[in-house]
């Protein structure tokens, strides 16, 4: 396959496999401006699939970074009602979102860290009628990344440019599984391993699961009554199948945010709104981190950990083998969409209500009752390495090891 052919054929998986485009429907694509090019494919190929209307929002990280340098914070502090109004109306008309992102993972180091956490903020205030609709399912919503020059150099230093930029590309399109063969299919078989998996995870019902390794992560997190362990494709509240993520690799579900004690130690760096944030460590007491320690990027933890009080829980727990696709690579991408499908992680904030059996239909309060943790983060942290061991414990104390040399062995 040509490179003009795989670049079809991705354009083609994002609005098919992706959000799934169904007749009549209207597309929020969110287009990073470099990614133009890549995106006027996908806005055809969702109108070869029936959509009625493709509204495409470009995003300008660089005009941001000229933004944040200079517009006062007052102006982050709140979203104007006719910007938040955009995403609630398309997202009451029962829309579907594509994010297509091409970011330089520094883009913002150095800008003002009171800015961008007021505008995190006030985005999420905002856009509360989006996110409740998305968080009952009533939004098919997909991510996939394409790359930009600066975000190539990142990866593939002492590159010229151009060879960065291919290179990038060509790993993107094995992580999503373009290349030799039929790409649907090779897309259903991996769903039906991971749907498989998630089966034995579920029926096991664990009520926590113990980390331990070399780096000296030694930890153990509560895994909420009723979770749910999910990965792969998901179904939206009409029924029909759409892939958050792509790539994706993990199993995930919900843990218990009061529950988690001991220490863990990341594995990858972490980049934090533009920033990274390398080597660190977390110290859980009664599901809280109590300290925390960074060799790189402390003012950038500090952020993320102070931005509320959910940013110092957990809201996602997930797993994904060191012999996964992306794993095997031995790429760093300096990007959460692909790194967190290298590793297992952690993430800190927001939880995903539909990790809980029936949690879309719960009130913020009682999904709170029940461990579910609410915070205007949700950030992705890797910890997983070739010699991890996970242990799960049922309520009765039974213990069964679910992940040996980073693998699963079950
Ligand atoms: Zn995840
Ligand atoms: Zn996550």
């Amino acid at each position: 396959m040509g490179f003009s052919e795989k670049l079809q054929e991705y354009a083609r998986l994002v609005a098919r496999q992706g959000v799934n485009v169904t007749a009549g429907k209207y597309v929020l694509l969110f287009c990073s401006i470099e990614a133009a090019e890549f995106g006027r494919m996908v806005e055809e190929e969702c109108y070869r699939l029936g959509a009625c209307d493709v509204i495409m929002i470009y995003k300008d990280q660089k005009a941001s970074r000229i933004r944040l340098d200079y517009a006062p914070l007052d102006e982050y502090k709140t979203l104007p009602e006719w910007q938040a109004e955009q995403r609630n109306y398309y997202a009451r008309e029962g829309c579907v979102t594509i994010n297509i992102l091409a970011e330089d993972p520094e883009a913002y180091a150095g800008a003002s860290s009171e800015k961008l956490q007021a505008g995190a903020l006030a985005a999420h205030k905002a856009y509360k009628e989006f996110y409740d609709i998305m968080d009952k399912g009533g939004i098919r919503w997909t991510i996939a990344a394409v790359p930009c020059v600066e975000w190539a150099r990142k990866v593939f230093p002492g590159n010229t440019d151009a060879k960065a930029v291919s290179k990038l590309w060509e790993s993107i399109f094995k992580t999503v599984r373009i290349g030799r063969g039929d790409t649907v299919a090779k897309w259903q078989r991996h769903d039906r391993v991971l749907k498989r998996r998630a089966k034995i995870l579920n029926t096991a019902n664990f009520s926590a699961l113990r980390y331990k390794n070399s780096l000296g992560t030694n930890f153990t997190v509560g895994l909420a009554d009723s979770h749910i362990w999910k990965g792969g494709s998901e179904k939206c509240a009409e029924g029909v199948d759409y892939f958050p993520n792509l790539p994706t690799e993990e199993l995930f579900t919900m843990p218990d945010c009061r529950r988690a004690d001991g220490s863990v130690y990341s594995s990858m760096p972490l980049s934090y709104q533009g920033e990274l944030i390398e080597n660190f460590r977390l110290d859980f007491k009664d599901g809280e981190v109590v300290s925390y320690s960074a060799e790189k990027g402390h003012g950038a933890l500090e952020r993320l950990l102070s931005t509320d009080d959910g940013s110092r829980r957990l809201g996602e727990v997930a797993l994904i083998p060191c012999d996964s696709p992306i794993a095997q690579s031995g790429i760093l991408y300096y990007n959460t969409l692909f790194d967190e499908n290298a590793s297992c992680h952690l993430a800190l904030g927001e939880c995903y209500p539909d990790t809980m059996r029936g949690g879309e239909l719960l009130s913020e309060e009682e999904l709170l009752a029940r461990g579910g943790n609410r915070s205007a983060n949700h950030v992705d942290f890797m910890i997983g390495t070739d010699d991890m061991e996970i242990v799960g414990i049922k309520k009765d104390g039974s213990e069964m090891k679910i992940f040996e040399n980073g693998r699963f062995i079950i």
